[in-house]
């Protein structure tokens, strides 16, 4: 409360705290009171006490996320998709092109990731352009060319869900992983449709999102009682231009700490440049990630999209070779 604060004005906010089923806690100091409000706070709208009058500032104690909280578990969540476990010692990358092309393309991309030793394979059907007029994806048929690539591979697929009609394409094609891409992470309808099903779902981070609206997204997932939700960094707007995006590192430690999901990172979408992608992979397993999710092409010059970021099946392979070195050296596996 204000320092010249009145009794009425404290009566007051006890009562609003009281209309809302909480307890009030009056702390009177020598230059300020502070109220505690007792009781489970999530459900208060922090700007209808702050207009009370009297009233200086309002802090929550409480974290407004519940379900992802650390606080809630303090064990890891561990996924397992199809027998291969995100979340746990071992690291899992996740690879393939920006977008499915064509089956050939897919058939060698399939080819490339499984020899590269990685047990995910990526692939956008729908895709979110900036421009309306460039390659908006293949759509469903795009599903079936993906799976017909990466079925005799035994790659789990990944793969964009931009619009809630194609939820049923999804589960039809058994999409192992349903991505939520930067530009959805706050489309909550979107969001509870996918926390209706118990499907994986790879939680892409906004593109100025901070750190706690990224969690209260994933919370609508797991409110709709979908907990299987792993937390992709993929880099935030800055003001540098020499590269795409700004690989927020630093969300990595802080999620882990947070958060019990899974936290892996792109850094493809991060940088845009494919010489640029061992370094942030590397980093990224440094710093605690539990997967990265790159995009490989078969054939980088002829890719229909994100042609400067992807590597080749070979950049892939020995990428896969260094993060290994990485991974053991911070007690991890790949
Ligand atoms: C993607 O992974 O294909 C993609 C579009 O990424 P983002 O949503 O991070 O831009
Ligand atoms: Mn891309």
């Amino acid at each position: 409360m204000h320092s010249q604060v009145s009794d009425a004005d404290i009566n007051g906010v006890e009562n609003k705290l009281k209309s809302l089923g909480l307890e009030a806690n009056i702390s009177r100091g020598v230059e300020r009171t502070i109220i505690g409000a007792i009781g489970d706070e999530r459900k208060i709208q922090k700007e209808s006490l702050e207009s009370l009058p009297g009233v200086e500032n309002v802090i929550r104690v409480v974290k407004p996320y519940k379900i992802v909280a650390r606080e809630s578990q303090a064990k890891n969540t561990v996924i397992d998709i199809k027998g291969n476990l995100i979340g746990g010692k071992k690291i899992q990358v996740i690879a393939g092109p920006c977008s499915v092309e064509t089956q050939s393309q897919m058939d060698a991309a399939a080819q490339g990731v499984a020899l590269a030793g990685c047990r995910f394979m990526r692939g956008g059907a729908f895709k979110p352009r900036t421009s309306p007029y460039s390659f908006q994806g293949k759509g469903v048929e795009g599903l079936k060319m993906f799976r017909q690539a990466a079925d005799p591979h035994n790659l789990p697929i990944v793969t964009e869900l931009m619009d809630v009609r194609f939820l049923d394409d999804f589960l039809e094609h058994g999409v192992d992983v349903i991505q939520i891409g930067t530009r959805n992470m706050q489309n909550f309808d979107l969001l509870k449709e996918v926390g209706k099903t118990h499907i994986p779902v790879i939680l892409k981070r906004g593109l100025c999102a901070t750190l706690s609206e990224w969690l209260m997204s994933a919370e609508y997932i797991a409110a709709g009682g979908n907990h299987n939700i792993i937390l992709c960094e993929r880099g935030v707007r800055s003001f540098e231009k020499a590269y795409r995006n700004m690989l927020d590192v630093t969300a990595i430690p802080v999620l882990k700490k947070e958060t019990h999901l899974p936290v892996i990172v792109d850094p493809s979408h991060a940088c845009g440049k494919t010489w640029l992608v061992p370094a942030l992979s590397k980093a990224a397993i440094a710093a605690g990630a539990d997967g990265i999710l790159v995009e490989m092409h078969p054939k980088p010059c002829d890719a229909w999209c994100d042609a400067d970021q992807a590597l080749t099946p070979e950049e892939l392979k020995n990428l896969m070779g260094e993060m290994r070195g990485i991974a053991e050296a911070v007690g991890r596996e790949l």
